[in-house]
């Protein structure tokens, strides 16, 4: 499955859209930090980039994980050590299985109720299927499909 995005898919223009610009991002959470999750984390060096210790390290030792994407001098990380209320109504959560220290977000609006944002830790609609066979099968970190080779490269064996 690959992306189709047109121009005004960009940052920048939907930023624009809801009125603000990159310089107005002060926080910008990681679910995991595999390159297209992590590109354009150098857009904010001025921000605080939140990501679990456990996967940035991950991160930092993957042959296929370029550091040069995430670890530079001028970005400020946050570093969790486990689940975490973040903000009001925001709570990052340990998700593993696709990449080791995953992590999800649990966000509740006033209107919509919580919203669990999984990142890759359910990327299909086959993946939601496989999550819960795991349920079924015990209590066990599930191997999550991954639509990438990193991915299928750190999900546990
Ligand atoms: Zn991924």
């Amino acid at each position: 499955m690959l992306a189709r995005m047109q121009p005004e898919d960009r940052l920048e223009p939907r930023l624009a859209e809801v009125g603000l610009e990159i310089a107005d991002i002060t926080h910008v959470v990681n679910t995991h930090l595999h390159p297209d999750h992590c590109g354009g984390n150098f857009l904010f060096p001025n921000a605080e980039l939140i990501v679990q210790r456990e996967h940035y390290q991950e991160a930092l030792a993957h042959p296929e994980i370029p550091d040069g994407l995430f670890h530079r001098p001028e970005l400020h990380y946050r570093l969790l050590d486990g689940d975490e209320q973040l903000f009001s109504g925001v709570r990052a959560i340990v998700a593993p299985g696709h990449a080791r220290g995953l992590q999800a977000l649990l966000v509740s609006l006033p209107h919509s109720g919580r919203i669990l944002i999984a990142g890759d830790a359910i990327d299909t609609a086959g993946g939601l299927q496989e999550v819960a066979s795991a349920e079924a099968d015990g209590p066990k970190v599930a191997g999550y499909r991954c639509s990438g080779e990193v991915g299928r490269q750190t999900r546990p064996s």
